[in-house]
């Protein structure tokens, strides 16, 4: 909340607005029959204005104890009543925020919040509302910064693994091929498939990166995206790059993200960009290996053609609609490439049609480029988007039925805090000076290319909220880095209470097999899923209408 009285900066000074709203409404009514009708116009909207930006920035009822008291008793009110849905899960949707630290999470909450034109602070992510939460472990086996390929075969596979490894235990050293065999762990969308599942994975970048990448391939190297990468030792030991193992290793139905280069020969050209061919040096085309002898099998690479694909007649699904990484949501281009939450949409509806249910992996994989660009208003503005997916998947699910789990790989030394207002903008600057009398933005970065060699400038906010303004940073690093606190783990749906506590992180692996039955708790005695209440929540308030349309007509 703005401070009482004291609230209003205007081009640095603070402006007392609630006083000068006052003096203003004086004025107004003893003047307001003696002006010029032109002045009359003017007047008026100057007052409008004001009592916007107030009510904008500066809620009343806050000032009330009986705001807090009955905000919190109705908050109690629903802890009291969380009931554990101790049901099998029939679907698993997990969202993965790359590099989403807990700083990222309230920094995007805020963010979402004044997107809407409010304060921010107050505003809830989805994520937010979920009744279960857990703090997550995140090192990997060597390394305590760890890597988003390390921690994905942590909770996807359930087990810790090194630095830059995929789908293999920590006897695998990185880039060892031969260390790959009789290493290999699965993943829950393997599981999930053999017991008769469908599954997908969406991602903002390429599908052979490492967070996905965990979820298909074993893979001693996480860079080993096409065989072009793959070093001597790997081809002489007859290690495959992760894109051929994308379509060889388990049947996914669902692959939709960005990583088109790495699936054509060197000889085909991309579709969209002329100066770009595919990377593959074994001269397969895997999206024609891919599509062969599958039944209702689509290929996609722009919007339109992902918007025009019918979920009723389509079983397999691949969009790849860049050529490596998908672009940043502040870059997109809303006519070709569509947004996490159009692609998820897709995804959820090709996949629940599976009476046996779904296990869908999504990422939203761009929070972490932005950050290690040290540009936090991309990181951010990719985890409001990544939020806004998992309100739709709420739309398009059951809580009853369906296990969600929200979750990051890791986190970043992304920091936010200093003297703000309340509704200070989220990538604005801090309403004090720094001791060198110059002004700070609130956030900012431990380390990372913002670092400022010699005499720090100062910064206002029209300069802080570009695109590309790299925060500052205390220690000069080409690519910003990840952070080593915990980050948090959210849950709703059946076993979701499973999720508490503090956690090592490939325990999330075990609770997805565990609530949905999966190996290896196949043998789990969990009651089948709950479909009693699967009532879409809108064809609910629809009979409740017509039932009363009813009522009041007899
Ligand atoms: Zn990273």
């Amino acid at each position: 909340m703005c401070p009482l009285l004291l609230d209003w900066r205007y081009k640095g000074t603070l402006v007392c607005r609630k006083a000068l709203l006052y003096s203003m409404l004086l004025l107004y009514s003893h003047t307001i029959n003696t002006m010029a009708s032109k002045h009359k116009i003017i007047f008026t909207g100057l007052l409008v204005l004001i009592s916007v930006q107030w009510t904008l920035c500066f809620s009343e009822e806050e000032l009330h104890a009986s705001y807090w008291n009955n905000k919190a008793s109705q908050a109690l009110h629903t802890a009291l009543n969380v009931q554990p849905n101790v049901h099998q899960a029939k679907n698993i949707i997990l969202f993965l925020g790359d590099g989403m630290g807990v700083t990222t999470v309230t920094a995007a909450r805020i963010l979402k919040g004044q997107m809407a034109g409010k304060s921010g602070e107050e505003t809830s992510l989805v994520m937010d509302t979920f009744p279960h939460l857990a703090l997550s472990k995140t090192y990997n086996v060597d390394q305590q910064m760890p890597d988003s390929a390390g921690t994905a075969t942590a909770y996807l596979c359930g087990v810790k693994a090194n630095y830059g490894t995929l789908g293999v235990t920590a006897a695998a050293p990185r880039s060892k091929c031969s260390a790959t065999y009789g290493n290999e762990v699965t993943s829950v969308l393997h599981r999930a498939k053999k017991a008769g599942k469908s599954v997908g994975i969406v991602t903002t970048t390429r599908v052979q990166h490492a967070s996905p990448g965990a979820s298909y391939a074993h893979s001693a190297d996480r860079d080993w995206y096409a065989d072009s990468d793959l070093p001597p030792e790997a081809i002489r030991n007859r290690c495959r790059d992760i894109a051929y193992q994308l379509i060889n290793n388990t049947e996914i139905n669902v692959i939709l993200g960005g990583g088109r280069q790495y699936m054509f020969p060197k000889t085909t050209q991309d579709p969209e960009y002329a100066n770009i061919t595919g990377s593959r040096n074994d001269g397969q085309d895997l999206v024609k290996e891919w599509r062969r002898n599958k039944m209702n099998a689509k290929y996609v690479w722009n919007k339109a053609e992902l918007a025009a694909v019918n979920p009723a007649a389509t079983d397999f699904l691949m969009g790849l609609f860049e050529p490596k990484d998908c672009r940043y949501e502040l870059d997109r281009d809303k006519s070709m490439d569509p947004s996490l939450t159009e692609m998820m949409e897709k995804a959820i509806k090709i996949l629940s049609k599976n009476p046996k249910g779904f296990f869908l992996f999504v990422e939203g994989g761009r929070i972490d480029q932005g950050h290690h660009a040290g540009k936090a208003k991309r990181a951010l503005y990719e985890a409001v988007e990544f939020d806004r997916a998992i309100g739709r998947a709420a739309e398009l699910t059951s809580e009853l039925d369906t296990l969600t789990v929200v979750t990051a790989d890791h986190s970043h030394v992304f920091s936010f805090g200093g003297k703000s207002a309340r509704g200070n903008p989220v990538l604005g600057v801090s309403r004090t000076l720094a001791d060198d009398k110059k002004h700070f933005t609130t956030a900012l970065y431990g380390n990372g290319p913002g670092y400022v060699n010699g005499t720090r400038p100062d910064v206002n906010e029209s300069v802080s909220s570009g695109n590309d303004y790299l925060q500052q940073a205390t220690v000069p690093l080409d690519s910003e880095t990840h952070g080593i606190e915990d980050v948090a783990i959210f849950a709703k749906g059946p076993m979701s209470h499973l999720i508490h506590g503090v956690q090592e992180q490939n325990y999330i692996a075990h609770v997805i097999a565990y609530s949905a039955c999966l190996e290896p708790y196949e043998n789990c005695t969990l009651p089948p899923p709950n479909h009693a209440g699967a009532i879409h929540p809108s064809l609910l308030l629809l009979l409740m209408s017509l039932l009363l349309l009813f009522l009041c007509s007899v």
